[in-house]
């Protein structure tokens, strides 16, 4: 049955995204109890795109030592402006092009939406030079929706075993984005493709290569990615609140 869209409070206070991200590990919690599994298990990801520099901050006061972003040049922008904050982490979870592998070898901890070779080639050299490593997901298209990024479930088997090449990627699991929809079982499905997968590539993984990680679920479908396997949600409007800008920015939507 579809569920109404929930409607995510602003927060732009320290205490507003405190209760936030409370309300969130919550329900990170009442899944994980559900679907018997460790609540350690699961990975909050905050994702900050659109969120200006002075709420990252308040974020950081209230626990966010660690960033998702969509798009490398605000990521880039906001890790300079900040990077007086000791320890924290960017994760760049959007398409990049090859032109920006430079970019991310050096400010970023982590990079989830790996889906070609090229990239894989770009980043290596680059993080060769800036003798850095980098964790890296590959993103599956679960949906089958030409709008999504990310490869074809039937390509990701021999695509891994490429991946030893590079020695400066440490690959730790698969990404996805579910297909968009109010309907839990239209999401889940997809979630539950990506477990298969993991599954299934188990047996026959290559040398440094592993796929530990699922990460997938954002605001609206944390849940249904928890009782599928997830152990890495990416949570932005439910820590931040609502953005104004349409999600066709960030990723390409079915017109
Ligand atoms: C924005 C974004 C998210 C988080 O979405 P919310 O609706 O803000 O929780 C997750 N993954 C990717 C790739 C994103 O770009």
């Amino acid at each position: 049955m579809p569920i109404a869209a929930p409607t995510w409070p602003q927060a732009t206070t320290v205490d507003e995204i405190r209760r936030n991200l409370a309300a969130v590990r919550e329900r990170i919690a009442r899944a994980c109890a559900l679907a018997g599994r460790d609540p350690a298990s699961v990975r909050l990801l905050p994702v900050s795109k659109t969120v200006d520099e002075a709420r990252l901050r308040l974020a950081w006061d209230a626990g966010c030592h660690e960033l998702g972003e969509n798009k490398v040049q605000e990521a880039q922008r906001k890790a300079a402006a900040m990077a007086d904050l000791p320890g924290l982490r960017w994760s760049v979870i959007g398409h990049l092009q090859t032109n920006k592998a430079r970019d991310v070898a050096r400010f970023a901890s982590e990079f989830q939406a790996l889906d070609s070779l090229r990239v894989a080639q770009a980043l290596d050299q680059r993080l060769e030079l800036e003798q850095r490593t980098l964790d890296v997901f590959v993103q599956v298209n679960t949906s089958g929706e030409d709008s999504k990024y990310g490869l074809d479930p039937i390509a990701v088997a021999d695509f891994v075993q490429q991946l030893p090449a590079f020695s400066n990627l440490r690959v730790r699991g698969l990404m996805t984005l579910a297909v968009f929809s109010p309907d839990p079982e239209q999401v889940r499905p997809c979630f539950a493709r990506l477990r298969d997968l993991r599954e299934r590539l188990r047996r026959t993984l290559p040398a440094g290569v592993s796929l530990e990680e699922l990460s997938m679920g954002m605001s609206g479908d944390v849940e249904i990615a928890i009782e599928e396997g997830a152990t890495v949600v990416r949570v932005g409007q439910a820590i931040f609140g609502a953005r104004s800008t349409p999600d066709s920015l960030y990723w390409p939507t079915p017109s």
